[in-house]
């Protein structure tokens, strides 16, 4: 992935191998961007977020009313963070389309769908959102939502989303690409075992990733039986 697909006009490609590793300046004040689920109970939520000392949640989600998303719900949900003395923005750009989500629920909500279809279809879905916010949207050109929190006064932010385990949600994507374009970040993805809770067990086949997503360096998980192309 290269400057001008990811809408990074400038940098320096440190790698000679593929693809092209582009490195945006370090933040001034950013040093840790984490993944967070909203599958929780409110206190293990907010006490994770304290304890990670985390100030800005990044909504992440296509929309934020689900019918089942409890305390993470609209209105209220920016009223508890503001109670808790963290910042709310809800990125449309950030989140993965209608569109993509129906094709991958599709196959994978059948009934008489294999293992196998179900981890190509997921494979497709996260290769799909990986392209959509690097290539289309270009979530890291200068002027962007989110280089504008990168690159703001916050030490530590946070993606949101309501899938439990990172390997099963598309905030993995997001992480990986900070990690790989932006100087001096890291990443981490916050669990609420730390504070009482449980960890939160993955999903499968959303488990197996068949292709690698080299623009977030992320590796693909083989699923055992399959042959590889
Ligand atoms: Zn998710």
């Amino acid at each position: 992935m290269g400057t001008e697909q990811l809408g990074i006009r400038f940098g320096t490609p440190v790698s000679a191998g593929d693809p092209p590793r582009v490195c945006l300046p370090r933040p001034p004040h950013l040093a840790t961007v984490c993944g967070i689920s909203c599958g929780m109970s409110a206190r293990h939520f907010f006490e994770t977020l304290r304890a990670e000392r985390v100030t800005m949640l990044v909504d992440t989600r296509q929309t934020t009313t689900y019918r089942d998303a409890r305390f993470a719900h609209g209105d209220d949900f920016v009223y508890a963070c503001g109670r808790h003395d963290v910042g709310y923005t809800h990125v449309a750009e950030l989140a993965p389309t209608a569109d993509l989500r129906a094709t991958y629920h599709r196959v994978a909500d059948g009934k008489s769908a294999s293992r196998d279809e179900r981890a190509v279809a997921w494979t497709a879905f996260l290769k799909g959102y990986a392209k959509l916010v690097a290539t289309d949207r270009k979530i890291l050109r200068e002027g962007s939502p989110l280089r504008e929190l990168l690159y703001g006064p916050h030490k530590s932010i946070a993606f949101l989303c309501a899938c439990p385990h990172h390997e099963d949600c598309h905030r993995r994507v997001l992480l990986g690409m900070v990690a790989r374009h932006v100087a001096g970040v890291g990443i981490a993805n916050l669990s609420p075992e730390g504070v009482g809770g449980f960890a939160p067990s993955l999903k499968t086949p959303r488990r197996y990733l068949l292709e690698p997503i080299p623009s977030a360096d992320i590796p693909a998980s083989h699923m055992p039986g399959r042959k590889t192309p």
